[in-house]
C-alpha cells in the first residue's frame, strides 16, 4: 500500500492572486478594493463588480467578520481528509461585504451558528503558502 495522495493540496499563487498569498504569510487579509467607489472583492478580479471600474487595489482587510453559512462534510472526496471528516465547510461574511469560504478553527463543529463574529486565523501549509481560515472572535 502507497501513501501517494494522502497530502492535501495546496493552493499555487499565481500572478493574479500574490498579493492576497504574500499577505497571509504575513498574518494580513489582503483584498482587492475599488478606487473609485470603495466596494471591496474577494476573490481576485479584474473590473469593479460595483461600478465596472479597473482601478483596483489591493488592501488589508480586518479580519473580521460572521458565520453566513456552514456545511458538515462527511463523505471523504480526498483521502487527505479521511481522517478529519466531519469537517466543515465555511463561508464567512466579512465586515467589508465579500464573502470568503473557508474553514472554521479553534471551534467544534456542533459550536457553529450562524451569524457567529469570527475572526481571521492564518495557517501554514507549507514555506511558500499561508492561508486564511477563521476561528470564533473573542470577547470585543
Ligand atoms: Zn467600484
Amino acid at each position: 500500500m502507497t501513501t501517494q495522495h494522502t497530502q492535501k493540496p495546496i493552493p499555487v499563487p499565481d500572478e493574479a492572486s500574490a498579493p492576497f498569498f504574500d499577505g497571509a504569510k504575513h498574518g494580513k487579509l489582503m483584498m482587492q478594493r475599488c478606487k473609485d467607489c470603495g466596494a471591496w472583492h474577494h476573490p481576485v478580479r479584474i473590473y469593479c463588480d460595483d461600478c465596472l471600474s479597473p482601478h483596483l487595489a489591493w488592501q488589508q482587510a480586518s479580519g473580521k467578520g460572521e458565520v453566513y453559512n456552514f456545511a458538515l462534510m462527511h463523505y471523504v472526496y480526498h483521502p487527505a481528509w479521511a481522517n478529519e471528516v466531519p469537517y466543515n465547510l465555511t463561508v464567512v461574511k466579512l465586515e467589508e461585504g465579500p464573502v470568503m469560504e473557508t474553514n472554521l478553527v479553534d471551534c467544534k463543529n456542533s459550536d457553529i451558528k450562524i451569524g457567529m463574529p469570527v475572526e481571521v486565523a492564518f495557517v501554514k501549509l507549507s514555506d511558500d503558502v499561508t492561508v486564511p481560515k477563521f476561528r470564533p472572535a473573542k470577547k470585543r
